[in-house]
């Protein structure tokens, strides 16, 4: 007999129907003598529909009341998917993150999990029944004060709650087959990963692939909880994530590229003239990082030897653009830079994969795809296993389109998306 954590993402209970199929797999899976945890999304686009919701209220809404706000969402499906269990005959109980046991800090909109003690979730498995945790949200250690786990946090509940149980696995059901070597949205010809490694999930993660919360996968690999990512609509086997194979599986030799990610959510910062003196790059990113800013890539040019200025760019969520730029702008005297340029025109590709440590030409294949596709190379970094490039956002998805091409990842077939708007 396994424990078996299972997480349904909002496509997969996006109606009562939806619902009812739901609950029917999750039956399936208690008749076969598991010990079921189930942990949900909102239906469909809720939180989104919530979010603009409160903008018509007001345009920067209480951060507090946006999290009770949100976590609503989780309320409706985990009681609606308690009720269609039960009808089945299956005994089956819902908890809210805070009756769950899930503490986190208190930085609302974004909590991070800080313990997970789920007694009554042990319990009502302990008896026979199935648990339906609501996912992505928590409470505060100190003050009581309800959380969310910042957008896709389900994921990070499904696993945080794997860990808390010591499952044997953490199944995450969502609207496609598995991880794909690409967004199946805009390269049809994507194929699905058999195995990937937490680090290299990490880094698409990280590179805006959404198939799962970048906390979930930092979470998993520090737990070693093993993931299987499928779709709810089919019975098909999905993407192991973890770093050896699946019980019974031989180990395969790995590919060297796992996929291609992207993110259109990005933009990019450049400081103009700035003095090229010991402090100001420190100066610049302590700004930054005081207003609570991430930031991904940084390129810094050579200093013009006449006026010993140099231009520093960097990436961030376009979300944190204006008050990153009204940081900066307000240092503009102390630091002696001579302006702030912004640019939410922008995409970013990462090319992601364990084997590139050991290949070379990983790089020069890539930028040999961009040129031949007519696409300009903006800013570029790398990691170990990871390049990433910045394009005009106009030209992101025939990047990743040729780029996919030219690593030979395209398949034979076309990739099925079951469900959801990819909002
Ligand atoms: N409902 C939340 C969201 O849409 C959490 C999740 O789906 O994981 O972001
Ligand atoms: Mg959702």
């Amino acid at each position: 007999m396994a424990l078996i954590v299972q997480k349904y993402g909002g496509s997969s209970v996006a109606d009562a129907e939806s619902i009812k199929r739901v609950a029917k797999r999750i039956a399936e899976a208690k008749r076969a003598g598991n010990d079921v945890v189930v942990v949900v999304s909102a239906m469909g686009d809720t939180t989104d529909e919530l979010i603009d919701l409160a903008q018509q209220i007001t345009p920067i809404p209480p951060q507090r009341e946006m999290d009770i706000l949100l976590t609503a969402g989780e309320r409706i499906s985990m009681s609606l998917l308690a009720m269609a269990i039960t009808n089945l005959g299956v005994r089956a109980k819902s908890f809210t993150g805070q009756q769950a046991g899930v503490i986190t800090d208190a930085v609302h909109g974004k909590a991070r999990i800080v313990d997970v003690v789920p007694t009554r979730v042990r319990e009502t498995v302990e008896k026979g029944q199935v648990a339906i945790v609501a996912g992505f949200q928590g409470v505060t250690q100190h003050t009581n004060d309800v959380t969310t786990l910042g957008r896709g946090g389900s994921d990070t509940t499904a696993v945080a709650l794997a860990a808390g149980l010591s499952a044997d696995v953490c199944e995450i059901y969502t609207d496609v087959d598995g991880v794909f070597t690409a967004d199946p949205r805009i390269v049809p010809s994507a194929r699905k990963i058999h195995r990937v490694t937490y680090e290299e999930m990490l880094d698409l993660a990280a590179s805006g692939a959404k198939i799962l919360a970048l906390r979930c996968v930092e979470y998993a690999r520090r737990y070693a909880v093993p993931l299987h990512v499928r779709s709810s609509f089919t019975g098909r086997d999905g993407t192991w994530v973890a770093d050896l194979p699946p019980e019974g599986e031989e180990d395969m030799e790995q590919p060297i590229i796992a996929g291609v990610a992207h993110d259109a959510s990005e933009a990019k910062i450049t400081v103009v003239g700035v003095p090229d003196v010991p402090g100001t790059a420190a100066r610049i990113f302590e700004v930054v990082a005081a207003a609570d800013v991430n930031i991904d890539m940084i390129v810094q040019n050579v200093s013009a030897a006449k006026t010993g200025l140099t231009d520093i760019s960097f990436t961030l969520p376009s979300t944190d653009g204006a008050k990153a730029t009204a940081a900066l702008a307000a240092t503009q005297e102390e630091i002696g830079f001579e302006s702030v340029q912004y640019d939410d025109q922008i995409g970013k590709l990462a090319l992601v994969g364990a084997g590139m440590k050991s290949h070379p030409g990983v790089s020069a294949k890539l930028f040999g795809a961009l040129r031949d596709a007519g696409i300009n190379i903006e800013m570029i970094t790398t990691s170990e296993i990871r390049v990433s490039v910045v394009t005009r956002a106009d030209q992101l998805a025939d990047a990743v389109r040729a780029v996919h091409t030219a690593f030979g990842l395209d398949g034979d077939g076309e990739a099925v998306v079951y469900a959801g708007t990819g909002r």
